[in-house]
């Protein structure tokens, strides 16, 4: 099998989905599956839906492309929605291939109701409301504006509000803002005299808040891409009891293990990526380079096994020490890494990283 390499167990992708979507289905609270760090992989996609999430959130269109023309069936027709506001230059195809797009300009709006009507289609718009957090979401005097021409464009369907919180600033979810969010639609609803028919809370780091809330919301969506692959709660980088953290790893081969002394010589000014990292110890250690650099990973976002630690990383190696593995790492070992979300991010973008899934249905339909 190719080296470096993505490995992904999808029934443990879909044992995560389910879980996520059963705990928070208990709160009232539906499940979109993003699967935009995995660029759009439609069986991952799939595996989602699998575990019970209504519908894939995809960020780029080159990824929704991808899980429109995919042989899986639930991947291909599943409901889509754009999260991140469509460009003025793909508002065609945004409308053409996804049923609804988080959006926040009326520019924008006025572009998709016009290309709507061109295609004959109805497009869905989740208007995105700045909670603290700095990204992207009107401002709450911008909003009766937006409301008011989604709902006056016969070819829009107002399917919701939504925020976006802990991904510019690290401005936590909590009961405050999510009060602040539930205050806003009745505000909205009372105004308009609609029924806000869904509201979209946030991404992986609004779990902790969504799973120990107890006072009444209305949040009724999440959209969630780390929570399902990694199991792991972006906020506290904890992981999330009863998932699996495991189910994706990076898997990269050794070129060169020997003993090197612990301390570099000469003089030492900085590399390409800056200050290196001190060395601690002395005498020598059993040094291993694997076939994988900063141009595949965030060697900061690498777990490796035990017995292993992470040296440093240039564009195409990465340098371990090995502590105690046994036996020691030889040429040719692969070794498996977990990862974090920039990792893993990485790891799916670098065309030098080939994405390989498994499930046990493949070994029962073979
Ligand atoms: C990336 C993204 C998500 C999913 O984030 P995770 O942390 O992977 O759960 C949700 N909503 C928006 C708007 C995003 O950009």
């Amino acid at each position: 099998m190719s080296c470096p390499r993505l490995v992904i167990d999808l029934d443990k992708i879909e044992h995560n989905a389910k879980e996520l979507v059963s705990r928070l289905g208990e709160k009232g609270i539906g499940v979109s599956g993003v699967t935009k760090a995995v660029l759009g992989c439609p069986s991952v996609a799939d595996a989602m839906l699998r575990g019970g999430v209504d519908g894939i959130g995809e960020s780029r269109l080159q990824n929704v492309s991808r899980l429109r023309s995919a042989a899986l069936a639930r991947a291909a027709t599943c409901n889509v929605t754009l999260i991140r506001s469509p460009m003025l230059s793909q508002i065609d195809d945004a409308v053409a291939m996804c049923d609804a797009s988080l959006n926040s300009e009326l520019v924008v709006l006025r572009r998709l109701a016009a290309a709507a009507v061109r295609q004959g289609r109805s497009h869905g718009v989740w208007l995105m409301i700045e909670l603290g957090d700095l990204r992207e979401g009107a401002m709450v005097d911008e909003l009766p504006e937006l409301v008011a021409f989604v709902l006056d464009a016969p070819s829009l369907e107002l399917r919701g509000v939504g925020s976006n919180l802990a991904c510019q600033s690290g401005v936590a979810p909590d009961d405050n803002n999510m009060r602040e969010l539930s205050d806003i639609v009745e505000r909205l609803e009372a105004e308009f005299a609609v029924a806000m028919p869904c509201v979209s809370g946030g991404n992986s780091a609004s779990l902790h808040w969504a799973l120990n809330c107890t006072g009444p919301h209305r949040v009724t969506n999440l959209r969630l891409g780390e929570a399902i692959l990694l199991g792991l709660d972006p906020l506290y980088r904890q992981p999330i009891a009863r998932l699996y953290t495991d189910a994706v790893v990076l898997v990269g081969e050794v070129i060169e293990a020997k003993v090197k002394p612990v301390h570099p010589w000469g003089t030492v000014a900085t590399t390409s990526f800056g200050v290196a990292r001190s060395r601690v110890g002395s005498g020598t250690i059993r040094q291993a380079l694997v076939a994988l650099g900063r141009q595949d990973i965030d060697p900061d976002g690498l777990t490796p096994p035990l017995g292993l630690s992470i040296l440093g990383a240039s564009s195409d190696h990465l340098v371990l020490a090995d502590v105690g593995s046994a036996p020691p790492v030889s040429v040719g070992d692969e070794i498996q890494f977990g990862l974090d979300y920039a990792a893993l991010l990485r790891a799916a973008t670098s065309p030098f990283v080939e994405t390989i899934t498994h499930s046990k249905r493949d070994v029962l339909a073979a």
